[in-house]
């Protein structure tokens, strides 16, 4: 114990003196109690931050003392002091979190890494919505509210030294507590601070016209001054007279609050006439009222700008009365009413509801407008004998309803609870969605039905060229994503149907012998208007769909040639495919000896060029090509008279979607690796995701791929290329 004794008398004396007295704050608030956490963790953030100096000069350490002592203003417990004066050392110094929790136990070291979690949040967008996320996010994400006081106590210091630092540093700091903090402070009811942060940053942001404002009311000072004094002794007098005890402060408006009026109002400084405030503080409600009645009874009340927040409290648990009146001489001026209680909420907030175990009751609980935490608050502060035990186990749930999350370059994505990296992609942009073949959270591939989390850093993997598929649909949940989603399913599947459409048509018209080159683009048109399309394509896609046969069509177009051909020929069209939505991609089988006969090839195999492959006729869908190979042939065949012989046609442009899994260890790079290996072989991807492999946990993944090839022999050489891509383990053709 004689070494940090040596330490402590060699270090600069006025941070000792500082020291001291942060100790005897805290022996007069919570007497009885060891201060040796305390002691213990300066003595540790002094040797960690030695040599440290602030912009200023001075040695780092003023910062997290100051910000202890803002703490222990605020009449913080003891993890919160330890906090305040390690607050910055696992962000700045060697020291990590385990060993914080070793010395100081779970409470110091949750709360320094709530902390520093916070402090590595970078809010770039400036927008006023984006602002208003970044609070709720910031709120949502801390478990323990200290974590929100420490970051308040840790921005006030910063805010008051602000002077040492680069002007284009302070304005960004200074901004960023008129957007962040003080709303934050504010929602918390923690008036002063709120206070001080906003005429700080006011200050920082836009030094001429706080100068302009400062100077204004400095020019005034002295009547002011006079003023103020005359008021406040004329509202004692009165009040004293009716028996109301009450201590009376009477103050000049705040900066800021003018600066915000100036601004509301549209007016000069010279306009605002009500510069002057007054504030009483009386022992009960009944004496609020009392007061108010004594000041409208002798002075004029100012229309408009009486407020009863006694009665219906401000969601925060701000109460008072507001009102206006013109005072002697004609001089307008402010008044605010409460209790001490009131009071102490006022300027507190949260802090106040956690230091006294001794909690208002009633009047508190009789609002339902307070906002539910708040409520709760104050439900589980007179559950829990500790205060301490109550402020660590609070979770702050403010926006249960919404989760948080993050671009990697730090921008918030609010999106509903249970939102999936689907949702988070189409939030980003449509093409985002649309091209989604996977996503990294916090670094590591997911699953794409993964549920966000509050602070989740989402890395959207896109594949040029990729589209949604339907199953998106029971993934996504936001009404954004899953309309993308419809609007493009809806426009391939036209864009498919219109295609098959017309080549069956055409096919048809062959077969019934109809004179195909002799029907006119106006005829189709003329008959697509018979069924009510405005379009030729309207008319192949409702064909497509299977909606009517393309007989219908053709009996309209040359009624005596398809009555002809029926009469003389075949008993009656084959079986209509009527739900069936061939590929035209078929055509380049053959069922032998018969030209005019659908054909498509098995889901179960899909078989590819070169592979030996048998027909089944199935019932009115066509013909099935199934790989000889197939598992499914074999109980297929039992019928054997429906078995049929079919072949590869010659067309050699055209390709097959194959679909492949890909074991991988998840590595960066490897998505490109296999995008340009299959690109290669003169392959194409066709639709590619990626997610964990939840067999293992070592960060393996599991890539599903359409590869688009035309035979055989380039399928097995785009396999032999993927298995040598360095990470890959293994490579399946999916059956
Ligand atoms: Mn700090």
């Amino acid at each position: 114990m004689s070494e940090p004794a040596k330490l402590s008398e060699s270090i600069n004396p006025q941070l000792n003196e500082r020291f001291q007295a942060l100790l005897a704050k805290y022996a007069a608030q919570h007497p009885g109690e060891s201060a040796a956490q305390i002691e213990d963790a300066f003595q540790l953030a002094l040797s960690l931050h030695a040599g440290q100096k602030r912009r200023s000069g001075e040695p780092y350490l003023i910062h997290p003392l100051e910000v202890a002592h803002i703490l222990a203003d605020m009449t913080s417990d003891g993890t919160c002091l330890v906090t305040g004066l390690l607050h910055d050392t696992v962000e700045d110094t060697p020291i990590t979190i385990d060993e914080l929790r070793k010395r100081f136990g779970d409470g110091v070291a949750a709360c320094v890494d709530g902390v520093t979690k916070l402090s590595k949040l970078k809010f770039y967008d400036r927008e006023e919505r984006q602002a208003e996320s970044v609070r709720k996010m910031l709120l949502a994400m801390v478990k323990d509210i200290r974590v929100v006081l420490i970051k308040l106590a840790d921005r006030l210091h910063n805010m008051r030294t602000l002077g040492a630092l680069p002007r284009d540093r302070q304005e960004r700091i200074a901004q960023e507590t008129l957007e962040i903090y003080a709303p934050i402070a504010h929602r918390l009811g923690m008036g002063k601070i709120r206070a001080e942060l906003e005429d700080l940053g006011f200050q920082y942001t836009d030094p001429q016209a706080h100068g302009e404002i400062l100077e204004a009311i400095d020019s005034k000072r002295k009547a002011n001054q006079g003023l103020l004094e005359e008021i406040r002794g004329a509202v004692q007098t009165k009040l004293r007279r009716e028996g109301i005890p009450a201590r009376i402060e009477a103050r000049l408006k705040r900066p800021y609050s003018i600066w915000q009026k100036l601004k509301r109002q549209k007016i000069g400084i010279d306009q605002v006439y009500d510069l002057l405030a007054v504030r009483i503080i009386t022992d009960s409600v009944k004496n609020c009222y009392a007061a108010l009645g004594t000041l409208h009874g002798d002075w004029h009340p100012i229309p408009g700008r009486i407020k009863d927040f006694i009665a219906i409290p401000r969601p925060n648990l701000y109460q008072s009365l507001h009102t206006s009146v013109i005072g002697p001489g004609g001089q307008p001026f402010e008044v605010q009413i409460r209790t001490e209680e009131m009071h102490r909420i006022a300027e507190e907030g949260i802090a106040a509801h956690w230091k006294y175990k001794e909690g208002k009751k009633g009047d508190l609980q009789q609002d339902e407008q307070q906002i539910a935490w708040l409520r709760q608050l104050v439900e589980w502060q007179r559950e829990m004998r500790d205060p301490g035990e109550f402020m660590s186990t609070l979770k702050v749930d403010l926006f249960p309803e919404e989760v948080y999350s993050f671009t990697p370059k730090g921008r918030v994505i609010i999106l509903p609870r249970d939102a999936t990296p689907i949702d988070f992609a189409y939030a980003i942009h449509t093409e985002v969605g649309n091209q989604c073949v996977g996503a990294k959270v916090n670094g590591r591939i997911v699953p794409l039905k993964y549920g966000l989390k509050n602070g989740d850093v989402v890395d959207i993997l896109t594949q040029q060229g990729h589209l949604p598929s339907k199953d998106w649909l029971s993934i996504a949940k936001t009404s954004k994503a899953r309309n993308k989603i419809k609007a493009v399913i809806n426009t391939t599947e036209r864009a498919k149907a219109i295609e098959i459409g017309e080549k069956y048509l055409e096919r048809e018209a062959r077969r019934l012998g109809v004179q195909w080159k002799k029907i006119t683009k106006e005829q189709l048109v003329s008959v697509a208007s018979e069924y009510g399309f405005p379009k030729m394509e309207d008319l192949h896609a409702a064909l497509g769909y299977g909606k009517f046969s393309p007989r219908q069509v053709l009996i309209k177009l040359a009624p005596e040639q398809v009555e002809e051909a029926e009469r003389v020929s075949a008993p009656a069209e084959p079986a209509a495919p009527a739900q069936a939505k061939p590929d035209d991609k078929d055509l380049v089988i053959k069922v032998k000896g018969l030209d005019d006969v659908m054909v498509y090839r098995a889901k179960c195999c899909n078989p590819i060029r070169g592979e030996a492959i048998v027909g089944y006729i199935t019932r009115g869908k066509g013909v099935a090509v199934h790989s000889l190979a197939c598992n499914n042939v074999q109980n297929l065949m039992y019928e054997v008279e429906r078995k049929i012989g079919v072949e590869w046609a010659r067309a050699a442009e055209d390709t097959f979607a194959v679909k492949l899994t890909v074991y991988t260890d998840d590595r960066p790079g490897i998505l490109s690796q296999l995008t340009s290996v299959v690109f290669h072989e003169g392959s194409n991807i066709r639709a590619l995701e990626a997610q964990p492999d939840t067999q293992r946990s070592d960060g393996s993944a599991i890539i599903s791929m359409v590869v688009d090839v035309r035979d055989k022999k380039q399928l097995e050489r785009v396999i032999a290329a993927v298995r040598r891509i360095s990470g890959v383990r293994d490579v399946d053709r999916v059956q």
